[in-house]
């Protein structure tokens, strides 16, 4: 890895008056100001300067360490006041003319388009990146951004677009399946759901929802009550601030639903599109384009990020932790690709999610407590056949930086079950997810702790939609079927309406 920059430093006067200084700068940064902070013999390097009338010229070299655009700006703070003092020149800003890294890769980018980089040029097993940055992304580490994403998007590369890290933790026994029909299409003869208007939308009827009902008392019952969890409202409505801080901003932009405000609301304004629409019976989408705003974010995606807003730059009394939450108050919603035709991937589905916070061990803990708690519904209750697997964390896969946890705990368990209707080589759905996410969302809130330990969360999203998929997949439509506790939990079939 090489960073090079040939930079000008731009003087008020000419700069010739303080030639020696100049010289006796130059000659010592090496050894002061461009090690500092470096490994021994990898800080920057000085290439060569110059001096013109209007300008002190100087090349840079530097590997990792006191990269060429920190290693200028020391040197322009140092120059700046030695001149200053005895010779009352200024140096009034910082021309990048030209400014390069090289990377060590396999292959070549496929995307080329990065901000602020003019060309992208695969040669030798290296990756040539000329930038276009002033003085100002210089400042805020803008090169060092480009370098991060350019690795993510070759690891990202070498690691498959799609492939997923997958571990098996634990499986249940095998057994044989007495219903092998698709719930989906049995349920739409039974009338106890319909499609939506929308995309990967259902209407539940008074079956489905009770049987969702059913799900979530479990839930209540068996976790949230016992391990003693408080219920929450998250917005449902999050803006993009939000997902900077949780990283999903990196990511989202394909599976989101945007938000976009009106204009004004003054009905004024309005007015032609309401006359549209009358007179037409259209909706005029193209006239609207113009009349709202821009996104100010999206729908919910993950329940948990937009609850963070509660804690944002907080610290949390010891005797508060571990905090353990949860919400059920709305649909999230996701522009799904493909295989959208039964309940099992929609895109605007039910959840209960968890969210706990509080130092390593206590969340550790607390996740365990929880996965005995799914462990016991999903055995004893539910009677199904799934399995736990470890795979990538999850919001890496999200922020679309592939990965493998380095430490067995940060990451995420997938709980998957078969769905015997695609038969015994059929792919497994993941019905839910627990995830120890590490430091990562208190530190992207600014969450601190009284003690001064670093916190720690987790979550796990339970897909009532997923729940009931892989229920009915296994167990059939007939509740005189279904395992002890869900039954007698449903009680009488409800009444359900007869269309002629
Ligand atoms: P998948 O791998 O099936 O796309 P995911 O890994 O994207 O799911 P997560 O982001 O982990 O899903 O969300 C947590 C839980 O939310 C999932 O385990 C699942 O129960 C539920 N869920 C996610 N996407 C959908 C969807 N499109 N329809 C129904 N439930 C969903
Ligand atoms: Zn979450
Ligand atoms: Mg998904
Ligand atoms: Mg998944
Ligand atoms: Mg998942």
């Amino acid at each position: 890895m090489e960073f090079y920059l040939k930079a000008s430093l731009k003087t008020s006067a000419d700069p010739v008056v303080g030639k020696e200084d100049i010289e006796k700068i130059m000659a010592e940064a090496e050894k002061t100001i461009l090690a500092k902070g470096a490994p021994a013999g990898e800080g920057a390097k000085i290439k060569s300067w110059s001096l013109s009338d209007k300008s002190i010229d100087v090349e840079l070299m530097s590997g990792r360490y006191v990269r060429v655009h920190d290693a200028v700006m020391r040197l322009k703070k140092a120059l700046a006041e030695a001149l200053g003092k005895t010779h009352k020149i200024g140096i009034r800003g910082l021309d990048a003319e030209v400014f390069t890294i090289s990377v060590p890769a396999e292959h070549d980018l496929k995307n080329k388009k990065i901000p602020y980089v003019k060309s992208v040029d695969f040669n030798d097993g290296n990756l040539l990146l000329t930038l276009d940055v002033g003085e100002a992304e210089m400042r805020n580490q803008v090169p060092d951004r480009i370098l991060t994403l350019v690795e993510d998007k070759m690891e990202q590369g070498d690691y498959g677009a799609k492939a997923e890290h997958w571990n098996l933790l634990w499986e249940s026994e095998d057994r044989d399946f007495h219903y092998s029909e698709d719930p989906t299409e049995d349920m739409l003869k039974q009338g106890w759901l319909k499609r939506g208007a929308g995309r990967g939308q259902w209407i539940h009827g008074p079956v489905t929802t009770r049987l969702f009902r059913v799900f979530e008392q479990i839930v209540v019952d068996e976790i949230l009550a016992p391990l003693g969890y408080d219920e929450m409202i998250f917005p449902k409505m999050v803006m993009w601030d939000i997902w900077k801080h949780s990283g999903h901003a990196k990511g989202i932009y394909p599976e989101m639903y945007y938000v976009c405000p009106p204009k004004t609301r003054d009905p004024e304004y309005w007015e032609d599109v309401m006359d549209y629409y009358k007179v037409t019976h259209e909706v005029p989408v193209e006239m609207l384009k113009d009349k709202i705003g821009d996104p100010i974010g999206g729908m919910c995606y993950a329940q948990c990020p937009p609850s963070w807003g509660f804690f944002q730059g907080e610290t949390i009394a010891n005797d508060s932790l571990p905090i353990l939450i949860f919400d059920r108050s709305g649909t999230s919603h996701r522009y799904e690709s493909g295989g959208i035709h039964g309940i099992e991937r929609v895109d605007e589905f039910h959840r209960i999610e968890l969210v706990w916070l509080g130092t390593k061990e206590q969340v550790v803990e607390t996740t365990k407590l929880l996965q005995d708690r799914y462990m016991h519904i999903f055995n004893d209750l539910l009677d199904l056949k799934w399995r736990k697997a470890w795979v990538t964390p999850w919001f890496m896969a999200q922020e679309g930086i592939a990965g493998v946890a380095a430490d067995e705990v940060t990451g995420t368990t997938d709980y998957e079950a078969p769905l015997p209707y695609r038969g015994a080589e059929g792919e497994w759905l993941e019905f839910q997810n627990v995830s120890i996410n590490g430091e990562k969302y208190p530190n992207g809130f600014n969450v601190k702790s009284q003690s001064g330990e670093k916190l720690w969360s987790g979550c796990s999203g339970v897909g009532l939609e997923r729940w009931t998929a892989v229920f009915l997949a296994q167990h059939g439509l007939d509740p005189e079927k279904w395992p002890p506790e869900v039954k007698k939990r449903f009680g009488k079939m409800p009444k359900q309406v007869k269309f002629l």
